[in-house]
């Protein structure tokens, strides 16, 4: 019975990187993609352009990953963004950097890193089998046996990098891998969907199209507390925008919980009340909805004021005018759901990470079994990371079995 060292389960990074890593240490390693091509999801990723990771200092790159951030510490040190920048470019991808710190191959195609891929895989000899599903895992006197739309096989250790459930209808990526890991005894935490819009409780759909280059966010349950500031835009059912999208998985964690909304981040309540005042003296005759307030957009204004239907400037109250005021620093909305998790770029919720060691990326329940990549329950924000988390957790267990 022939054995590997290592059965690699998806060809996505985080596969990818630990096939390449395992055997640059000379391990025998069969990788396994049901696709009949390497890496969909990188194909499709940052808009067919790939952004495979951020320029960020180290620190501030796992502060990114938030409560994740230790156990994400040991894979990211052994293999960082900027050792992920010097991998690709001394084995022939050039990059580039764009706004943000987003880097992406110079190309500005991601069918490159694909190549980049299937020629790093030629060049380690490793063997890949493609258009190769696998069906069944299991384990019996220390050795898995990987069952297959082919055949089956058998290893010392099998990692599983079958990523989440987002895109599935164009990647076919179903969540095999959270299966078998409820089958043996892994925790599986709900999957949330993450960098999508979120639909508000309220009807906002007057708002729709209205972009503001920054609102701050605030928003706390029983798991999460964010303040944050960013881009946001209104959409028909709710918010989006990057601020919103990245954080996504904390508002679609806690549904039904509120989220402030500030209109006027750089200025305190009582600026704006002042302003406001100023307005009254100065507009005394226009409508309370078409007084200038922040310079925010008039149909923002018309909307947050609309039950002032009919009212002057002149006709507004010291309280009244200390309310429009809360009204823009203070908006509240509730939460009520987003899209289903197949429609959002990254699945949040996975392999809870209390059953992993976060150096070697090993089941703490099951020795020789191993999760990389999107799998796991990490999510992180978009511009990078979570191709990052991919490519550093599989390099880990390339270097551990
Ligand atoms: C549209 C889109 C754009 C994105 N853009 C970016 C971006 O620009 N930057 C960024 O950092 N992140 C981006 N992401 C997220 C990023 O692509 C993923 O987080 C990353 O690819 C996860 O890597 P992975 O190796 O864990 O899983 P995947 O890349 O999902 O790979 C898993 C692989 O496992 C295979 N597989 C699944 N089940 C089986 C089975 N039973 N048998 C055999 N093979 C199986 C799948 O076919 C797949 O190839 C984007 C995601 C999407 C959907």
């Amino acid at each position: 019975m022939e054995r590997f060292d290592l059965i690699v389960v998806g060809a996505g990074p985080a596969g990818l990187m630990a096939t390449i890593s395992a055997r640059k240490r000379n391990k025998r390693v069969l990788l396994l993609e049901q696709n009949r091509e390497i890496g969909c999801k990188l194909k499709i990723s940052g808009g067919g352009r790939c952004n495979l990771t951020n320029t960020l200092e180290p620190g501030e790159f796992l502060n990114r990953f938030k409560r994740w951030k230790n156990f994400f510490l040991p894979s990211f040190r052994a293999f960082d963004n900027q050792k992920t920048i010097r991998f690709f470019e001394e084995n022939g991808l050039a990059l580039k950097v764009e706004e943000s710190g987003r880097v992406f191959p110079k190309t500005g195609k991601s069918i490159d890193v694909i190549r980049f891929f299937s020629q790093i895989l030629k060049l380690v000899k490793a063997e890949v089998k493609l258009g190769c599903k696998v069906i069944e895992i299991d384990k019996a006197d220390d050795v898995f046996r990987v069952k297959s739309s082919r055949d089956e096989v058998y290893s010392s250790n099998v990692l599983i990098a079958t990523g989440g459930v987002s895109f599935a209808s164009k990647c076919h990526t179903r969540g095999d891998g959270f299966k078998w890991a409820k089958r043996f005894g892994h925790t599986v935490t709900r999957l949330v969907p993450h960098l999508c819009e979120v639909y508000t409780k309220e009807d906002v759909s007057g708002l729709r199209g209205i972009t503001l280059h920054k609102v701050r966010v605030k928003h706390r349950c029983e798991r999460h507390n964010i303040d944050e500031s960013g881009p946001l835009i209104f959409t028909d059912r709710g918010l989006s925008g990057p601020l919103i999208h990245n954080l996504s998985m904390y508002l679609l964690d806690c549904l039904g919980a509120w989220i402030i909304l500030d209109f006027v981040p750089h200025r305190n309540l009582g600026e704006v009340t002042q302003e406001i005042g100023q307005l009254r003296k100065i507009f005394p005759t226009r409508m309370v909805w078409n007084l200038p307030i922040a310079g925010l957009p008039e149909r923002l204004i018309k909307f947050v004021l609309r039950d002032f239907c009919g009212r002057r400037a002149a006709s507004l109250s010291k309280k009244e005018i200390q309310g429009i005021a809360e009204r823009f620093k203070h908006w509240k909305l509730s939460i009520e759901g987003g899209p289903p998790v197949e429609r959002a770029f990254v699945t949040a919720g996975g392999v809870s990470v209390e059953e992993v060691d976060r150096k070697k990326l090993e089941s703490k329940l099951v020795k020789g079994l191993f999760f990389a990549g999107e799998v796991l329950e990490v999510a992180g924000p978009s511009g990078g990371f979570n191709i990052q988390f991919a490519l550093s957790t599989g390099w880990a267990v390339g270097n551990a079995v």
